[in-house]
């Protein structure tokens, strides 16, 4: 159980939390943090885990909605695997070449990443 006391502080710290200055202070405590050592240590690591990761995902991304954008790419409404008319993601079996792509609807597309030995792989891998 909170006390009284307690219970008001906290109202008072909710409240204060979307006020201009509740704001600012926020940011101030973050900035400083952010100059800290260990602010810039977490930071760092932030960052070159997100390059690490998804540097060639990102580019082939960008590269579909660049193609779609300008007209070089239709995005279809038909999954290629299950055949389902829904929204059409595209997947990249080589992020290297960001054009050849997979159009596939959302759950076929978390199968062809998670199950990395499903039938659906080999059916994209066969000729
Ligand atoms: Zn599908
Ligand atoms: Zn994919």
């Amino acid at each position: 159980m909170k006390t009284e006391k307690q219970q008001r502080l906290n109202e008072y710290y909710l409240k204060y939390k979307h006020t201009e200055s509740g704001k600012k202070a926020r940011r101030r405590a973050e900035q400083k943090y952010k100059k800290t050592p260990k602010g810039q240590e977490v930071q760092r690591i932030a960052n070159r885990k997100k390059k690490l990761k998804f540097p060639e995902k990102i580019k082939a991304q960008n590269a579909v909605h660049d193609a779609i954008k300008r007209g070089k790419l239709d995005r279809p409404w038909v999954c290629e695997l299950c055949k389902a008319e829904v929204f059409i993601e595209a997947h990249h079996n080589d992020y290297a070449k960001p054009l050849e792509i997979v159009w596939v609807c959302a759950a076929c597309h978390k199968k062809l990443h998670f199950h990395k030995n499903s039938p659906i792989k080999a059916v994209i891998s066969a000729p």
